[in-house]
């Protein structure tokens, strides 16, 4: 997958960066993010705080079973859901601070 930097035009692919780098937040809250290799702009993944690491352990669990029944494949879904939820919360609470920074 390939990302076109919005400050230097120049394209990058994401998987030609290894590592996402990781800046601790308020409130334990952890910001994973790439940044352009050219310019150094940096480009949020996601974040991850206390509750959503509980969350993502137990979607890595349930998908690591072989079968799932139609009850786990619902509650699969919906923890899934509410991982992109509260990602989109936190761009929108940090995206004045993450301006400020860049
Ligand atoms: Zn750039």
């Amino acid at each position: 997958m390939n990302i076109q930097c919005d400050k230097c035009n120049k394209e990058f692919s994401i998987s030609s960066i290894d590592t996402e780098d990781e800046q601790l937040l308020s409130n334990n809250v952890t910001r994973y993010y790439i940044s352009c290799p050219s310019c150094g702009e940096q480009y949020t993944s996601y974040f991850l705080d206390d509750s959503m690491s509980e969350i993502q352990q137990e979607i890595r669990r349930l998908k690591n079973k072989q079968e799932l029944t139609t009850k786990q494949k619902n509650k699969l879904m919906r923890l899934t859901q509410s991982i992109t939820s509260m990602n989109m919360e936190y761009m929108n609470t940090y995206k004045d601070i993450l301006q400020d920074n860049a």
